[in-house]
């Protein structure tokens, strides 16, 4: 091809005007982490030198198959120049010229010779999507986005395609410990399912819904049988859904029910109370309700002095509250527990005191916690740490802030993979593409 003429017919100042900035651009490209994969062959400038356009070819002629990595025989064609996005180098975008050419694989037969600094059919280098995968983990898609000069949509379905790609043959492998959660997107509207494994903290599964036939669909596409019987422990919080689908799909499998998921099931039965006593309260009353919310969900050990007194007050202001308070305060003492005997012991107590307190909401948690007591009883026997699902947790929340509010539960999932996933998406690039 003729390089000059084709810069001509682009509208690029050639030869371009200022010879020592070209010298210092092709430098630095040759320098860059592609000096061994490309070799720059001419240089143009366009748009008052913003952008800056290299005309280039695969170090060592290239010439091979894609498939198998063979040289093979270059066939004559005139096939069409295509153009590749870099990363922008300061304010300046850069662009890669070049025209692949058709070559004779004895294998693969007549194929398009491999492009050593991108993907097929992208139209980023390698390099470009490493640094979008690296930024999207730290900050949001927009600033991303702006810090590598392209427009927030084409960024998130370059994220999206990459997320896809890289996941796409994946099989989840060594499942011993599962643990199953709901999440609530765009502003709690909507429910997906995660499925994690709690002995490695990574998210292995995400599907829309919440009801048993979303589970059911993982455990019947994403595991084999064999793979269910090697299912160990399985963690879940006390909905009838999950815990049904994991005893019937893992017939091996200790049901554990984590204490995350019961206190949280516990404050929201406290919250409860504390709701209806509000509805009911006049607006005098109201007064001494007041930033109890937050109080209540507190673990005493994080309290204050001044906060304890407050809710001990409660004891003259309001004595329903205070008696979930208390109640939940006490059920602190259960995880504890090492011997299983005195474990068993203090539930029944605990529930006895519970129901006389005579409040629906705790009844309820009561009724719950009798019906799975085994399973909750298994938590002090394995003395299985509830500090990996609580992780996990924390950063599906910090990924939705840091997204506020998505669109699709494709979007949100492709960042939690990409934050949390079983698969190591940065670590498939090779060292020569890793931007520091
Ligand atoms: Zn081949």
């Amino acid at each position: 091809m003729d390089i000059r003429s084709d810069i001509g017919s682009c509208g690029l100042s050639h030869p371009p005007p200022i010879r020592g900035k070209e010298t210092y651009v092709a430098r630095q490209v040759y320098h860059s982490h592609l000096q061994r994969l490309l070799r720059v062959n001419d240089v143009g400038f366009k748009n008052r030198f913003r952008e800056v356009h290299l005309w280039v070819r695969p170090y060592k002629n290239g010439g091979r198959c894609p498939h198998c990595g063979h040289r093979g025989r270059l066939l004559c064609s005139h096939r069409q120049e295509r153009v590749w996005e870099d990363i922008p180098w300061g304010w300046v975008e850069v662009f890669f010229h070049y025209v692949p050419r058709e070559i004779l694989c004895r294998t693969h037969g007549r194929v398009q010779e491999e492009i050593p600094w991108a993907r097929p059919h992208s139209r980023e280098p390698y390099r470009f999507e490493y640094l979008v995968l690296r930024y999207c983990r730290i900050m949001t898609q927009q600033a991303a986005a702006d810090l590598l000069r392209i427009p927030a949509s084409t960024l998130s379905d370059l994220l999206h395609r990459l997320i896809v790609h890289f996941r796409q043959d994946h099989r989840i492998r060594s499942l011993r410990v599962l643990g199953v959660d709901e999440i609530s997107y765009e502003k709690g509207h909507r429910f997906a399912t995660v499925v994690y494994d709690l002995a490695r903290s990574k998210v292995v599964w995400i599907g829309d819904g919440k009801g048993r036939e979303t589970i059911d669909r993982f455990f019947r596409d994403g595991l084999s049988s064999e793979q269910r019987k090697r299912v160990q422990f399985a963690s879940c919080d006390m909905s009838a859904t999950y815990i049904g689908a994991i005893l019937d799909h893992c017939p091996h499998a200790k049901l554990v029910l984590d204490r995350f998921h019961i206190v949280k099931s516990l404050n929201a039965a406290v919250d409860e109370v504390r709701k209806e006593q509000w509805r009911a309260a006049s607006a005098q009353d109201r007064k001494v309700l007041k930033g109890l919310r937050w109080l209540l969900y507190r673990h005493s050990s994080t309290r204050t002095k001044g906060q304890t007194r407050i809710l001990n007050a409660l004891r003259r202001g309001n004595i329903r509250i205070h008696r979930a308070w208390v109640l939940k305060d006490e059920f602190e003492h259960f995880w504890d527990y090492s011997s299983l005997g005195r474990a068993r012991t203090f539930i029944k107590r605990w529930c006895t005191t519970a129901l006389r307190s005579r409040l629906e909401p705790l009844r309820q948690f009561v009724q719950t916690l009798r019906k799975y007591e085994e399973h909750i009883l298994t938590f002090v026997e394995t003395g299985l740490t509830n500090a990996v699902a609580e992780g996990v947790n924390r950063v599906i929340r910090m990924v939705k802030n840091r997204a506020s509010g998505f669109s699709s539960l494709a979007a949100f999932s492709d960042l939690i993979f990409l934050t949390i996933g079983d698969v190591d998406i940065l670590g498939k690039f090779p060292n020569t593409f890793r931007v520091p």
